[in-house]
């Protein structure tokens, strides 16, 4: 499978402490000069376009954290061969900056919202922001993105219950609302180990709700979800199966973390850098030998288990 796909984490740092994440109980924050400056971010982004990248989606932590993000945006935007540049934020802080950073060339935002009550969201995230979340995710419908889509994680007993609330928003509003399948990424998180609930069960949630779904064939930008419409809808639906059903054979991402460490899997330890290479002014030649070498590894790992070993989320961006 071709790699095309480069996930990349602007920031280990974020302004929530979601239940299946939670960065603040990590023992320590990256201090700054370990983070890729915008200019070497940008190298590296010219690199794997290079060796193949078309797509790049923004991540965190928070992403938006990221002091001059809409500069950012412009300086990835300009990369030769890079058709696509999309971002993933909790919605937080989006609404002030959506506008701009459609105006630098981000073409899609996923905002990751996972309960639409104030206390449930206050009990997932840690935080009262809700409202500011929504407003995010009003002003990016707003802003004139190719495509906006609405990310959220199961959770059993936590925010299972409003899936049919949640399926409501893709009739009323132009959004593709994506039900993610819950799993365990890190010990901190095994007060969650009974919170799986399998995409089937959501989507027969859904159906008892509203009715049979239309299943529609998945469009270049819906990645491993399996997509459905609801007749007259506004918007779609998305079940993403990381762990009842893995879908690892269509896998052409890679991911790189805010320090340089690109990782071929989310599942693999094995970790390659570029910082250092980066930072030595390494030719673009070789550069790119180096990607073309961990795709190669990616191409060589299977993924042997459905649920994770111990995986910073928030330094890797799911
Ligand atoms: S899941 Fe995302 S928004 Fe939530 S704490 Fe982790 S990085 Fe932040």
């Amino acid at each position: 499978m071709a790699i095309e796909y480069l996930r990349l984490s602007l920031t280990d740092r974020c302004n929530l402490n979601c239940l299946y994440c939670t960065p603040q109980e990590k023992a320590s924050f990256l201090k700054h000069e370990d983070l890729l400056r915008h200019e070497e971010l940008a190298r590296a982004a010219a690199a794997f376009a290079r060796c193949g990248v078309k797509k790049i989606r923004l991540t965190g932590g928070e992403p938006l954290l990221r002091k001059n993000i809409t500069g950012l945006v412009k300086m990835l935007k300009a990369v030769p061969g890079l058709k696509e540049l999309a971002m993933t934020t909790n919605g937080v802080l989006l609404a002030p900056l959506a506008a701009e950073l459609r105006a630098a060339g981000l073409d899609r935002v996923n905002v990751s919202l996972n309960s639409l009550n104030p206390a449930a969201y206050k009990r997932i995230t840690g935080s009262d922001s809700l409202e500011a979340a929504w407003d995010g995710l009003m002003a990016a419908l707003k802003a004139g993105f190719s495509e906006v889509k609405l990310n959220m994680v199961v959770m059993k007993g936590i925010n299972d219950a409003e899936v049919p609330e949640f399926a409501r928003l893709s009739m009323d509003f132009p959004v593709s609302v994506r039900f993610i399948e819950f799993f365990q990424t890190s010990a901190r998180t095994a007060q969650l180990r009974d919170a799986y609930l399998s995409s089937a069960e959501t989507r027969k949630r859904v159906e008892a709700a509203y009715g049979l779904l239309l299943q529609v064939p998945p469009g270049s930008t819906d990645g491993p979800a399996h997509v459905y419409q609801r007749r007259g809808a506004k918007g779609r639906l998305g079940f993403i199966s990381g762990r009842s059903d893995y879908f690892c054979g269509a896998c052409n991402r890679v991911r790189m973390d805010c320090t340089g460490r690109v990782y071929p899997c989310l599942f693999s330890p094995a970790t390659h850098t570029l910082k250092d290479l980066l930072r030595a002014g390494t030719p673009e030649e070789a550069l790119d030998d180096h990607i073309k070498k961990i795709f190669l590894v990616k191409s060589e790992y299977k993924r042997n288990s459905p649920t994770a070993g111990h995986i910073e989320m928030s330094d890797l961006g799911g």
